[in-house]
């Protein structure tokens, strides 16, 4: 897959809109665009890579370091009740992105979300981009400095 085809090469080369919270040289955080719960974002390489097979574990570990620091700002900010930190290696383990990512996905009790987070609640505020933008402002204020 080419950089042109990709729509998270896109976001990283600013061809594609995001709701940026966080980047450094290497890692770039976003809100998802589709959350299961509030808060729920990711962080991508900013090189495509498809899935963990396919780059060096260094850089997986420069991602996953940049998850942990969202995940603390998503904790103080948003105080779930608990956070997955969830990745996905292929079709087959329901990556549908085929450039590397982790989700950063807070969690609320009784919220009984499945793995693959399908409800059927399109009504929810959560889907609102004024909603997705006033808590993406809420973390870009903790991540910065
Ligand atoms: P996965 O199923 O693990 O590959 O997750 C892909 C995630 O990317 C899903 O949660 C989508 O909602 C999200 N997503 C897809 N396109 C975009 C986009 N343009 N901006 C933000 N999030 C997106
Ligand atoms: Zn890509």
């Amino acid at each position: 897959m080419s950089a042109s085809d990709c729509i998270f090469c896109q976001i990283a080369a600013g061809t594609a809109a995001c709701e940026e919270i966080y980047q450094d040289d290497a890692t770039l955080a976003f809100m998802d665009i589709n959350p299961a719960n509030d808060g729920h974002c990711l962080v991508i390489p900013k090189a495509h890579f498809e899935n963990v097979f396919d780059m060096p574990p260094s850089v997986f570990g420069t991602v996953a370091s940049t998850a942990a620091k969202v995940a603390h700002a998503v904790n103080e900010v948003l105080r779930p009740g608990g956070i997955n930190l969830t990745q996905a290696n292929g079709k087959t383990a329901g990556q549908s992105v085929l450039h590397m990512h982790i989700h950063v996905l807070p969690r609320r009790a009784g919220d009984n979300l499945l793995m693959n987070w399908s409800r059927d609640d399109s009504s929810d505020r959560r889907f609102d981009p004024g909603h997705i933008a006033e808590i993406a402002e809420r973390l870009r204020s903790r991540l910065r400095g």
